[in-house]
Parts: structure tokens; sequence; C-alpha cells
């Protein structure tokens, strides 16, 4: 069914049926087709914000229901040290700077006992490319988690961090994946993914692996069935090109492997980055550009992937509730503690009641997840 069919059908939907629009991009959509590099530029530029919303909402709807997730996960950055500099990061110190941190696997078990009281199903496990910790290090860590706390997921490491390891300890990238796994790495975060274009990468990481590079090690997690999340970092000096980019390379990699869980879309947040200090992006995106990134990213990836992902903690609550009527579908995360967005001067604790208020509240059915979606809980 076409686009202007498909609203004019839908009974009591005044709004829908006065947005009548002419995209046909929206109307491959509607119809179930798989959107074409064209049709994401043309949806990047379509003025009608409410008509590409309700598209992504109704696709949502098709795919997952009227479900919102969330997963009680702990999320924790081991280190704040880092060989890389990155110019869209306000999080990473210099060895020896008064404010550098490394936690050690002892401290790690305590803060992971801590959020196991509070109810945590999983742990998130990041940090900064410390030029000094041997493998051995990340190893203790997940066999002294495990050994406490085996029902805990160890989600770990970027692959942007397993690739700066494969460097510092002159081990394959596979090696790593495999000693980890051995170790009790159960799944992997999806950040270091940012923008794979390697037009905008070159000018918003530096020291980090470039974008195939990326693709390349989670391609290796997932065929070692390692699953893994996948980020896209907009809002500083993309354009429309690079995000269709990078949603099409999710794209391209989930039909090969299946191996993506879900896609967060995470908001440039520009305090104390050098991005802001630069002066190269002096204010933070609109509001307007996190919904269209949202419904954008369901309807790119409709056909591969049902999860798209909130990250609650950038947006602010009000906000994140809109996005989950624009596309998304899952709530990221209950962050008991998050220190790169502490960084940058954001807010980022709640509980997975106050989580579970926020979809009541727009009128749908929260539901507590585990690490690969499975509901453990409805509220
Ligand atoms: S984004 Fe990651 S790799 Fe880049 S400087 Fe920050 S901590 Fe280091």
């Amino acid at each position: 069914m076409r686009l202007k069919e498909y609203i004019l059908t839908r009974k009591n939907n005044t709004v829908l049926e006065q947005l009548v629009g002419d995209s046909k991009a929206l109307d491959r959509a509607l119809a179930g087709e798989e959107l074409s590099y064209n049709d994401g530029i043309e949806l990047m530029n379509y003025d009608n914000l409410h008509l590409l919303g309700a598209v992504a909402d109704i696709t949502r709807k098709k795919l997952v229901g009227n479900t919102v997730t969330f997963a009680a996960s702990y999320y924790m950055n081991y280190t704040n040290v880092c060989a890389a500099s990155c110019q869209m990061c306000a999080f990473y110190r210099k060895e020896g700077a008064d404010d550098a941190y490394t936690l050690t696997p002892q401290e790690i078990e305590q803060r992971v006992r801590i959020a196991k009281q509070l109810g945590a199903t999983e742990v998130h496990i990041v940090g900064g490319f410390h030029p000094k910790l041997p493998l051995e290090y990340y190893e203790n860590m997940m066999r002294t988690i495990k050994k406490s706390h085996p029902e805990l997921n160890i989600k770990a490491l970027t692959a942007a961090e397993i690739y700066y390891l494969s460097k510092l300890t002159k081990n394959s990238t596979k090696e790593i994946l495999s000693r980890l796994k051995d170790a009790g790495l159960d799944s992997m975060p999806g950040g270091g993914a940012e923008l794979f274009h390697p037009d905008i990468r070159g000018k918003i990481v530096r020291g980090k692996c470039t974008g195939q590079q990326w693709l390349d090690v989670i391609e290796e997690a997932h065929n070692m069935n390692i699953k893994s999340n996948v980020t896209m970092l907009y809002g500083h000096i993309e354009k429309p090109e690079h995000i269709v980019d990078h949603l099409i390379k999710i794209r391209e990699l989930q039909k090969k492997t299946h191996g993506l869980i879900t896609l967060i879309p995470l908001k440039f947040s520009l305090d104390n980055t050098e991005l802001e200090q630069d002066h190269l992006v002096n204010h933070e995106c609109s509001s307007v550009y996190d919904l269209r990134i949202i419904a954008l990213s369901r309807l790119m990836l409709a056909n591969v992937l049902n999860n798209i992902s909130v990250y609650w903690v950038a947006y602010g609550k009000k906000l994140a509730q809109v996005a989950l009527s624009n596309g998304g579908s899952d709530l990221v995360g209950t962050a008991f503690s998050e220190e790169i967005y502490k960084a940058a001067g954001k807010s980022t604790s709640s509980s997975v009641e106050e989580l579970a208020t926020m979809v009541h509240e727009i009128g749908r059915v929260p539901a507590q997840r585990n690490t690969h979606f499975k509901i453990l809980k409805k509220f």
C-alpha cells in the first residue's frame, strides 16, 4: 500500500490525514522495501518531520509492537587514561594527570557487587586506550567478576579497544577476542563506531581505528558468537551522506553476521571537547535533528534490526519519550554510573522504576530485558 492510500485509509487519524506527503522513500518504507542510499538522503532532507516520525512509528509498531524495553545495566569506565585524543571526547586524560584514574580488578568487582544489589543484570565496561595495561588486566577483570557473579552478562570493551589492544600487545584481534571470551566476555558494547565514513572520522577521532577496522573486529566477534551493539555519533560536523553511509554499513554487516543486538544513536555532547574549544561546533544539535536521526535509523534498518535504542542520558527524559514515538523502542539503560557523559555535564542515573514510569506516561508497555532482549519482567 502506498503512502497516501495508507494514510487516507487510517480512521480517526486526523494528524496523519493533514500531513499527506509525497515522499517516494516513505512510500517504500511503508511497503516494507529496503531503503536505498538515495532514499536515506531524501529523508535526511525531508521537510515533514511529523510524517517521517509517524512512518517510523508505524514501522516500529509492526516490528516490535508497543513494548518499550530497557536493561538494568551498570555502566563502568575502568580508566580514563587514553593514548588517543579524539576531538569529540571530554573524557580522556593523559597518564599522570591529577584526575587520571585506573580501577583495579578488585575495585571493579566491589562496584559490580553494589550494582548487582541494585538489580543490574549486565555490566557495561569501557575505558580509554591505556598504554600500560596488559591483556592480563582485562582477563583478570573478567575472571574476577565472573567468579563472584557468574549470572551477570559482561558486556565489555568496544571494537576500538580490542583493535588498540591488538596493536599494543602484538596479538591478532581474533586472539584477543578469544582470550577475553575464555575469561568471561559475553557481549560487546557498540562504542567507538562514531561515524565510519573516512571523511568525517578523520576530523572527530585521533588515534582510533578506522571505520573499516571497527567493522572488521566486530565481524570477527560476531563470528565467535560474541554479539554486540553498534552506535552512531551524530550532531557534530557531519552531513546527511555520512549518516546514511553509516546506517548502510551497519545494515550490510547485519546481513552478513546477524550479530548486532541494537543500534544506539548517540547525540554528540559538546562541553569540554576539542571540537567546542576550536569552535568547530558551537552548539549541540536540535531536538528536531535528534528525532530525524531516530526515525531514519528505524527506517533504514527496518528489515535487519528490530531494536533502535534511545539514549535518554543524552536526551533527557522528556525528549526520550518523544523519540520513543518516532521509531525508538528501547531505552538505554539504567545507568547507575556513566563517567563519560558526566565528564560532559550530563545527569546519568535512573532506576528501573523511573524508566517504567517514563514508558507508562506515553501509553506503552514497559519491560525489563536482558542483554539479548529477552523479556525479564513487565510492569
Ligand atoms: S573517545 Fe575513547 S579513544 Fe577517543 S580519546 Fe576518548 S576515551 Fe580515548
